[in-house]
């Protein structure tokens, strides 16, 4: 559900461009510089209909564009008097065509999200909500199965508490994506989704403010999801996901519980590696067993026992084999539906352990390792490319298929094949 200035484009709930979506920026950087102008230049993606001059073609034709929902509107009982009400004197925001197609130069380094979301100020502000909404959590834990720490913890990382979820209104945004730019049909819908919620009075147009995306609220619901899963917990009429507690709180709980989130079982366990191990299973389509695993010399870290070995999972080693493992259970896997981007997804899983009494991780980051720039990164895929280990396209992107591109390339000269591309890496391939 993830809005916010999203650094590789909106990891929102149901927007992942990619399974390796990058983290966004809202929940980690304090305010971003004040909006600027669109810079009025043709998107980086090379969409047609990201170049320059289809933008401003679109936005001379915004107004009819806008028009031309109605009958789709029509079609969702939404009044035309609610219809002119809400989009008449409606302008495009073509800023955010900047920010659709944004490449950051630099990205932090996973361990980096970790230290920020899951800060002792985030641990603080998280057991002040869990105190001051104990009643709603008691009623909502028994209703949904979905635990108290996993909402705190999605409702800090998403947005800090309601502090950092973005200032746009979400009718502008949406209308805006829905009209010019590469994702216009997906906006549409969310589009007539923030008008129906407008429509229905769920949300006061005050209170549909978020990220330029389009995410709204402390647990930044999209307007599709909030149509899906939102509920009236309070009792008063209106699935006020911004502003009731109770509503939010459930909201979010139903959407876990709608996303298969198993009661009472937790999100996955940091793991230690044996030396020797095969980095080749490190990948979420290989789903193993806890037996199994514990088969391949893998230990949960702190010296403690599984729970329940019957579990499957997979493994995740974001720092290859320089940092901790993960084995990630079904319900990491809800919380990926809800954040696609994997350090924003473990940083909610880790501050909900926290939350609940839990230990920081036991194993170190390789903190010495620098993070590579986007121009590093392009030039570690071209090259991979270029020796015959396909990564794609080099988009500067270091999903799945590079990854496994590294593991390649590592096997190949005799290396550990833990897939993480690091600054040595792409030193052995300038060779
Ligand atoms: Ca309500």
């Amino acid at each position: 559900m993830l809005g916010g200035a999203f650094l590789l484009g909106a990891a929102a709930h149901g927007f992942a461009q990619s399974a390796q979506a990058q983290p966004p920026a809202a929940a980690v950087a304090p305010t971003p510089s004040p909006p600027k102008e669109w810079t009025g230049e043709s998107g980086s993606s090379g969409h047609p209909q990201m170049q320059a001059s289809a933008i401003r073609a679109a936005a001379a034709n915004f107004e009819s564009c806008v028009e031309g929902m109605w009958p789709l509107a029509q079609k969702r009982n939404i009044s035309r008097a609610s219809f002119d009400k809400f989009t008449s004197g409606l302008t495009p925001e073509l800023r955010i065509m900047d920010l659709i197609d944004a490449q950051p130069e630099f990205t932090k380094a996973f361990w980096d999200y970790l230290d920020i979301l899951v800060s002792e100020a985030r641990i603080a502000g998280g057991r002040e909500i869990l105190a001051k909404h104990k009643a709603v959590f008691d009623k909502v834990e028994k209703q949904y199965g979905v635990d108290r720490y996993i909402i705190t913890a999605i409702w800090g990382v998403e947005s800090n508490y309601g502090t950092l979820g973005g200032d746009r209104p979400v009718l502008r945004s949406t209308a805006t994506l829905a009209c010019v730019g590469r994702r216009q049909a997906y906006f549409r819908d969310e589009f007539l989704s923030a008008l129906e919620i407008l429509h229905r009075g769920d949300l006061k147009p005050e209170q549909l403010i978020g990220s330029w995306a389009g995410a709204f609220g402390p647990t930044q619901f999209m307007p599709t999801s909030f149509k899906r899963y939102a509920v009236d917990f309070d009792g008063d009429g209106r699935r006020d996901v911004v502003s009731s507690a109770a509503d939010l709180i459930a909201s979010t709980a139903n959407n876990l519980k709608k996303d298969g989130w198993i009661p009472a079982e937790t999100w996955g366990y940091e793991v230690v590696i044996p030396k020797g191990f095969n980095y080749l299973l490190a990948d979420r389509s290989k789903q193993l067993t806890l037996t199994e695993w514990q088969g391949h010399g893998i230990k949960r870290a702190g010296g403690k026992a599984f729970p329940q070995l019957n579990e499957k999972a997979y493994l995740l080693v974001p720092a290859g084999n320089q940092g901790p493992g993960f084995l990630m259970l079904q319900n990491f896997r809800v919380i990926m539906k809800y954040n696609p981007a994997e350090a924003y997804a473990l940083a909610i899983g880790y501050l909900a352990d926290r939350l609940r009494g839990g230990e920081p991780f036991v194993q170190a980051w390789p903190r010495h390792e620098p993070v590579l720039t986007l121009a590093e990164r392009r030039e570690l895929q071209e090259l991979l490319n270029r020796k015959g280990f396909d990564t794609g396209e080099p988009n500067g992107r270091l999903g799945p298929k590079s990854r496994a591109a590294v593991r390649d390339f590592q096997q190949s000269i005799g290396l550990v094949p833990d897939g993480f591309a690091t600054a040595t890496i792409l030193a052995r391939l300038r060779r």
